[in-house]
Formats: C-alpha cells, structure tokens, sequence
C-alpha cells in the first residue's frame, strides 16, 4: 500500500510515528513543510524537516519535541558570548552538524530534496521524505506594533514574539514562483491514500498546499483524502494556531478548518479549480480547497460528525484524537484508513 502524507513539524512527526507503525509494509511518502525554513550565521536551517527525520528516525529530544537528544549548546553560548544573535532560535551543538551537512550541500549546488535523501541516509526514518518544494519558500508574517508595520519572518513571529502581535496577513514568500520537488506529485496521485496529518492548518499545511500544483494534485487524485484535525474542543492541543488561524479569518474548531479544507464533492459539484484560486476568493470561503473526502475530529467535538452539512462532500467522524502515546496515535492511523475504506 502506497500511503502519502501532508506534514509540518511536531505535530505531522508525532502522527507519523503512529502511521509507521499501522502499516509497516507500506510504502509511505511524506511531503513536508519548508516554509518556516530560515538562515542564520549563514546556515540553512530547515525545522519541520529536521523534527521528522529526527523524530522518525529516533534523534529526536522528546522533552521538547524539537531538536537533538543529549543536546549541548556550547556554540550557541560562545556567539551569544560575541553578542550574536539572534537568541530565540535554539541550535545545539548536535543539530548544528545537520545544517552544516545542508549548507554545505546547497552551496555546492544540490537541490534541497537531494540534502535531505542524503540527512535520511543517516537516520534511516523509514518513510520517503520530501520536501514541497525544492525552491525557496518561506512564511513571512506582517505585524504592526511598537516598531511600526512590517514583515517578519515567521520564525521571529512565533518564537520571538511568542505570535502575541496579531497577524495582520501570514505570506507565503517564493510560493507563487515555486513548483513542487521532484516526487511530490507523483506521490499524490499514485497513492492509495493521502493523509493530512493534524499540523498547523495555516503555516504548515496551509504553506504547503500554497506550492502551485500541490493543491490540484490533491483534488484530482483517485486516492481518498483524509485530514485530521489539529484542533480539538475549539483549541490547538499545543502551540499557537488560534493565532494563525484568525490572521487568515478561520475560526479555531474543527467544524472551520474542515470546511476551510473543504469537501471534494467526487459527485462532480466540484467547483473548477480557476474558482479556488486565491486564499480570499468567495468560492473558497464558501466551499474550502475541496480537498477532503474524510475529516476526522475528536469526540469532543462529535456535533460535527454528527451534522451531515458540516463539510459538504466530506464524510466526517469523530474519534479520540489525542496523540497521548504510541498506541494512541495509531488508533488515530487506523480511524483515518477506515474512513478511506483502505
Ligand atoms: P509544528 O510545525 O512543530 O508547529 O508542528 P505541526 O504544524 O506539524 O503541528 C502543530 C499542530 O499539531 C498544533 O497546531 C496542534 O493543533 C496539533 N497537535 C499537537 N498535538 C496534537 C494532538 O495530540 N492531537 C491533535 N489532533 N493535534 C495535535
Ligand atoms: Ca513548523
């Protein structure tokens, strides 16, 4: 069985652990997101990639969910030593290795997709990772606060700011020029099943299906689309995609960014795709991406599942979708491929 995989960082990993595990003999891709991607002292810094080749491939530091295990920060002291910033971004001495291995890389010329099949050749995470895009993307944030309205980018918003200063517009920089890495389409629309794993809706979700073609891909594949829904009882279980979610007018449940998804309506309802172009176009508000044949919610949240209009086209169920532990989360997996009747 050929499963593909939509996902952003700590959430779409811990998921992914649980996909792994449902199937073992399947052939899973996973398309991840590149939009938080960053550079700094001249590294190139890729996060949601790095949190799933690391949580896969079992480096992960699970007390944070991000970064190395056995983590030192020894560079991180001697530069802020020198006064060079910038502070919020946590890299350990370990993880600093990776971005040099990358950096390396990209300055000789290969192609981001390339970097991280040779990263995976290390940590062995037992899918096929690819990024969304070999081109440069990247979320960039406009606020307006003390220091006037400007641009920031994404990782300065959410770590530094802590995403406390409204978003006025969230941006995928690049993405309008970008087309999707090598594999990425194919993995979609030969798939058995395409899963949207429970990540951030907005800035990891959100910027992947903003690679031109990816979104389409979608609506097209013969394989059944399932999300599964990162908010439960009207909050994100963790982090802050309330906040990204009201700068892009979603209201934070589950019922929203179903619809925001949308159903894919296979009885031929399906509006053209010109219609959906745009994040702001009133097909869209009205009927999602039309990206969805299923959406699962947590029990909490059952008064979705149990409105037969509240994703039209999608079929909606609600189960536990707290991914507490292991087994857990691939109750979730196995919720997700019944509702595709894979
Ligand atoms: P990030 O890139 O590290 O922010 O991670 P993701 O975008 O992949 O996932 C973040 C999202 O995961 C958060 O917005 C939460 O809503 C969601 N999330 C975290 N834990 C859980 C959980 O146990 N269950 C569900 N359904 N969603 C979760
Ligand atoms: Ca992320």
């Amino acid at each position: 069985m050929r499963i593909t995989a939509l996902a952003g960082g700590i959430g779409g990993a811990r998921f992914l652990t649980g996909v792994r595990v449902a199937r073992p003999d399947a052939e899973i891709t996973v398309i991840g997101n590149t939009g938080d991607d960053i550079t700094l002292h001249g590294l190139r810094i890729c996060p949601d990639l790095d949190t799933v080749m690391y949580t896969l491939g079992g480096g992960i530091s699970e007390e944070r969910g991000w970064g190395r295990e056995d983590e030192s920060f020894v560079v991180s002291g001697e530069l802020a030593a020198y006064g060079v910033g910038p502070s919020w971004f946590g890299l350990g001495d370990r993880d600093l290795a990776t971005h040099l291995v990358r950096t390396q890389m990209i300055d000789a010329g290969y192609k981001l997709s390339d970097v991280v099949t040779a990263l995976c050749d290390r940590w062995r995470p037992g899918v096929r990772l690819l990024p969304m895009s070999d081109d440069r993307v990247e979320t960039h944030v406009i606020i307006n606060d003390d220091q006037g309205r400007r641009a920031v980018h994404f990782q300065e918003w959410w770590l530094k700011l802590r995403a406390s200063v409204p978003a006025e517009a969230i941006l995928s920089v690049g993405a309008a020029e970008s087309t999707p890495a090598p594999g990425v389409l194919d993995a979609i629309a030969a798939a058995d099943v395409v899963l949207i794993g429970p990540s951030n809706p907005v800035v990891s979700i959100g910027t992947i299906l903003s690679v031109p073609g990816i979104a389409d891909a979608l609506r097209v594949t013969l394989a059944p689309v399932i999300g599964i829904s990162p908010i439960i009882g009207g909050a994100a279980v963790r982090g802050m995609a309330d906040a990204c979610l009201k700068a892009i007018g979603v209201e934070t449940t589950a019922r929203a960014v179903g619809a925001h998804y949308g159903g894919r309506h296979r009885d031929g309802e399906t509006a053209s795709a010109p219609e959906r172009k745009g994040t702001s176009g009133g097909a869209e508000r009205e009927l999602g991406h039309g990206l969805l044949d299923g959406w699962l919610v947590d029990v909490v949240d059952a008064d979705v599942a149990a409105d037969p209009d509240a994703i039209p086209g999608a079929t909606v169920k609600a189960v536990p979708l707290l991914m507490t532990d292991l087994e857990a989360t691939v109750a979730i997996v196995e919720a997700a491929l019944e509702l595709a009747g894979v």
